[in-house]
């Protein structure tokens, strides 16, 4: 049996790995689950899984995961000493998908015991993707993409050379105000913006895709899990989400990945690589779909995607100044602080701001530090949505 754990076990990711794991009777040992304010989800899938430990990110929920846990052998903890400790615990493969930057820590110290890491949690490497590299060097630790884009990506480089490649195009569904009139933005609501057109996700990483920071922060991720220079890589809209990458070599063949919109083709993926075993997704159906569309980002309509680009270009730890503002931002617009494009306003002033702070953005990449600018980033991001209010 293969030891597992999922960290944000009760998210949108970690229900879609549960799902899987539930498929294959007696083929899993689950060590631990974690999850944020939902006890009631946690405990029920801990004590269905037989999980040795469920971990509460939140240390005053501990009486009520205890209570739900009573009786069932399955342990009890919280807080965010108790989810690196989890982490820690040995296992196979463990689901990193918490969402934020709080997934870093707990990723880290799975690395550290050698454990291959699946990463859903695409925030941990624009915060701190060098560090998260090394680390799995240095622990002969493995790192599986889990974003559906990066997971396409890695399967066409199978075999391959990356040398070869010339390009690595990522889509975007455009999200749920691509065809909306640019002066209409400001006035989208939390409800239109918490709407996907294809996919059925957290409800951050929802807004974020309208907004395109998720797929800046994709643009990030891409240039560090597979090393490739900004420029070779492109955002590319294409409304239906069947395309998810296509990686162009220097022979100019461009090679596509398509699959149902449905997380749990790359997270199977990760799961069960090297090899490749059947997944309850639906098959596409090409002649009844019958035509793909793509077209260029508007830069005008989503200015995160060229923050991206100015983040990468600044290099060191503006990943986290980046990251840190956006959730600062996100959380303000979901308070109902900010206007939706308020939120692209936060993160520029951010950046402006961290632009030339060598000593903190070029300083040693160690989680203590990338924990200082995220934090710093925050208090920043505050103070330019305060401005905002007026
Ligand atoms: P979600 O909001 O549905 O779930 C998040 C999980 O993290 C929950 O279990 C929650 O309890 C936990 N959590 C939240 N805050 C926490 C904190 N401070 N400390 C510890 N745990 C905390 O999110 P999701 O949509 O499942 O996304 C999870 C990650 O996967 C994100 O990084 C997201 O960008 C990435 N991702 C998601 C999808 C998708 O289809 N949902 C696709 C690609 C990548
Ligand atoms: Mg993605």
């Amino acid at each position: 049996m293969r030891k597992v754990s999922i960290f944000g076990a009760t998210g949108s990711i970690g229900q879609n790995t549960i799902d899987l794991i539930r498929r294959a009777p007696g083929a899993y040992d689950v060590v631990a689950l974690t999850g944020g304010a939902n006890i009631a989800r946690l405990a029920e899938d801990a004590i269905a899984l037989q999980a040795d430990v469920a971990v509460t990110a939140y240390d005053d929920r501990l009486p009520d995961l205890r209570a739900a846990l009573a009786g069932s052998g399955v342990e009890a903890a919280a807080g965010q000493a108790a989810l690196v400790e989890a982490a820690a615990r040995p296992a196979d493969w463990i689901m990193s998908a918490i969402v934020g930057a709080a997934g870093l820590a707990p990723g880290l110290e799975a690395l550290k015991h050698g454990t291959t890491l699946a990463l859903a949690n695409k925030e941990s490497l624009v915060c701190a993707g060098r560090l998260l590299l090394e680390t799995a060097e240095k622990h002969s630790a493995r790192l599986l993409p889990v974003d559906s884009e990066h997971s396409a990506v890695f399967q066409g480089l199978v075999g391959e050379d990356i040398e070869a490649v010339e390009r690595i195009v990522i889509t975007a569904s455009g999200g749920a105000f691509r065809d909306w009139p640019l002066e209409d933005l400001p006035k989208a609501t939390l409800a239109q913006a918490s709407s996907h057109p294809n996919w059925d996700m957290g409800q951050r990483i929802t807004i974020d895709s309208a907004s395109m920071f998720n797929k800046a922060l994709e643009v990030i991720e891409t240039r560090e899990y597979f090393g490739v220079r900004p420029d070779q890589i492109e955002v590319l809209v294409h409304p239906e989400s069947l395309v998810h990458a296509l990686v162009g070599f220097n022979d100019g063949a461009l090679m596509a990945h398509l699959g149902a919109a449905d997380m749990r083709h790359a997270i199977g993926y990760a799961l069960h690589w090297p090899d490749r075993q059947h997944l309850p997704v639906e098959r596409l159906d090409l002649a009844r779909i019958g035509q793909l569309n793509f077209r260029a980002p508007d830069p005008a309509r989503y200015p995160a995607l060229r923050q991206a680009y100015e983040v990468m270009e600044r290099g060191g730890m503006m990943g986290a100044a980046f990251n840190a503002a956006k959730e600062q931002a996100l959380d303000a617009f979901i308070a109902g602080r900010i206007p939706f494009t308020g939120m692209a306003a936060v993160t520029e002033a951010v950046l402006e701001r961290f632009a030339a702070e060598s000593s903190l953005i070029d300083a040693a990449m160690t989680l203590d530090n990338v924990t200082r600018v995220d934090h710093l980033a925050r208090q920043e991001a505050a103070r330019a949505a305060e401005k905002q209010i007026g």
